[in-house]
C-alpha cells in the first residue's frame, strides 16, 4: 500500500490470489452484512473487516495481515451474505497463500508436525490412541460390522472428550449396533484443512482413503461434526461410502425402536448448535428429536439458535491458536444460556463443549452444566455409563 493509501496491484500477487480463490469473491458487492454479523465484533473493540479481506481477495492483491487467522470459518457470515460468498473458504485460500510466504502464527507447523509424526494434533503419543476405549474391549473393524466407529482426535485423547465417546459406544451397545474401530485410527485432516496447509491435506486425504477403502469401510459415523465434514465434504465419494453424524445415526435408531429411553431425566436443557452440524450439513432437527426422546426432559430454545447460532470459537484452526481472555465467544454463549435458566446446556461437539465449558469455569457459572448429547442420553438409558 502506498503513503497515500493507493494498492499497487503486482500480477504476480494478482495471478496467485485469483488463482487460489477461483474468482469466489467476484460476486461481493461490499455491503458489508458479513463484517456486521461476525462474531469478532462483539468480543473485540474492532470488528475484523471481513468486508476489507474479501475486496483484496476480490482485486487479487494482499496486505490481508493477522485477521485471516481470526476466522473460526463458523459460516455465519455465509448464511447472510446476499451474494452467496463462501467468505470462509475465501480466507482458507488466503491462509494457504500465507504458508507460501512463510507468515503464519506461532504453534501451527508444530501442530501439524504433530499429525506428521504421532497422527494427532494434541501432540499424544500414538500408542495412547485407544486409551479412550480401556477397558470396553472393542473389536476392530471389519467388513462384516455394521460401521466403522470413528472417534477422531479429540475424543480419543481429551480426558474430557473421551467420555462422549465412551457414552456414545455405551448407546451402540443399548441398541445392539456391531461396529468396530481402528485400532491405530488415523487424524481425518480436519485441523490441517482449516489452518490452510493444502499440499499435506491432500496427502493425508488420499493416504486415509485408501486405507478405509482398503478396509471396507462404508458407513461411518463420528463423533465431530468437523470430522464429518471432512469425510462429507472433503474426502473423494466411493461405493456405498456414509459419513453419519452421532447425533444422525442415534435419531434414526430411536425412530425404529432400536433404542429407548426408559429412565425419566426430570429438568430443562438447552442445545447449542455446533456450526459444522448446523449451518455447514443442516443437521438441526436429530440432535432436539433425541433430547425430546427423552422422558421428562424440556428442551428450550436459545435466543440465537439453529442458523442464527453463535459459534463456540473453536473451529477454523481456533483450537490451536490462542484466544485472549474476554475474547471468547464461548463466554457469550453461556451467559445466554444462563438467561435462560437451564440446568443443562447440551451440545453434539467435542470443539463445543471443550470451549463452553471453559467458558463456564472461567466465568464462574455453574448452571447450565455444559454437557454432550450423548451424556443426557445415557443417563435416560437407566444403565451406568461404561
Ligand atoms: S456479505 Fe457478501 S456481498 Fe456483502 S460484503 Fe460480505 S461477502 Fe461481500
Ligand atoms: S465465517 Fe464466522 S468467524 Fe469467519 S468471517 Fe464469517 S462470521 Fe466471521
Amino acid at each position: 500500500m502506498s503513503e497515500a493509501g493507493v494498492r499497487v496491484l503486482d500480477d504476480l500477487v494478482w495471478d496467485e490470489v485469483t488463482a487460489a480463490t477461483q474468482g469466489a469473491a467476484a460476486p461481493c458487492f461490499q455491503c458489508g452484512v458479513c463484517t456486521a454479523v461476525c462474531p469478532w465484533g462483539l468480543v473485540q473493540k474492532e470488528p475484523v473487516n471481513v468486508r476489507r479481506l474479501i475486496r483484496l481477495a476480490q482485486l487479487g492483491t494482499d496486505g490481508w495481515g493477522e485477521a485471516i487467522w481470526l476466522c473460526t470459518t463458523c459460516g455465519l457470515c455465509e448464511a447472510r451474505c446476499p451474494r452467496g460468498v463462501p467468505v470462509s473458504e475465501i480466507i482458507l485460500a488466503l491462509r494457504r497463500l500465507a504458508w507460501d510466504r512463510r507468515a503464519v502464527p506461532k504453534g501451527l507447523p508444530s501442530m501439524l508436525w504433530a499429525i506428521h509424526w504421532d497422527g494427532n494434533p494434541l501432540d499424544q503419543p500414538p500408542s495412547q490412541r485407544e486409551a479412550w476405549a480401556k477397558g470396553l474391549n472393542l473389536e476392530p473393524f471389519t467388513p462384516e460390522h455394521e460401521l466403522l466407529f470413528y472417534v477422531g482426535c479429540t475424543g480419543a485423547y481429551d480426558r474430557r472428550t473421551q467420555k462422549i465417546a465412551r457414552s456414545l459406544v455405551t448407546l451402540l451397545r443399548a441398541a445392539r449396533v456391531r461396529f468396530g474401530i481402528f485400532p491405530d485410527e488415523p487424524c481425518c485432516g480436519e485441523s490441517i484443512r482449516t489452518v490452510g496447509q493444502e499440499e499435506y491435506l491432500a496427502e493425508v486425504v488420499a493416504a486415509n482413503t485408501e486405507r478405509f477403502k482398503a478396509a471396507g469401510v462404508r458407513k461411518l459415523v463420528t463423533v465431530s461434526p468437523h470430522c464429518l465434514d471432512m469425510f462429507r465434504s472433503h474426502y473423494p465419494p466411493w461405493d456405498g461410502f456414509r459419513p453419519l453424524h452421532y447425533t444422525e445415526y442415534l435419531d434414526q435408531l430411536v425412530s425404529d425402536g432400536s433404542l429407548r429411553f426408559k429412565r425419566e431425566l426430570r429438568g430443562t436443557v438447552a442445545y447449542h448448535d455446533p456450526c459444522y452440524l448446523g449451518r455447514r450439513h443442516g443437521i438441526y432437527d436429530a440432535p432436539r428429536r433425541l433430547l425430546a426422546a427423552i422422558p421428562g426432559l424440556t428442551l428450550v430454545e436459545l435466543p440465537a439458535a439453529r442458523e442464527d447460532a453463535l459459534c463456540c470459537g473453536g473451529g477454523g484452526g481456533r483450537m490451536w491458536l490462542e484466544t485472549h481472555a474476554g475474547e471468547r465467544f464461548g463466554d457469550l454463549r453461556i451467559r445466554e444460556a444462563e438467561g435462560t435458566g437451564v440446568e443443562w446446556l447440551a451440545t453434539a461437539c467435542p470443539f463445543c463443549v471443550l470451549c463452553l465449558e471453559d467458558s463456564a469455569k472461567v466465568l464462574g457459572v455453574e448452571r447450565p452444566r455444559v454437557v454432550d448429547v450423548t451424556e443426557l442420553a445415557v443417563r435416560a438409558l437407566g444403565e451406568a455409563s461404561s
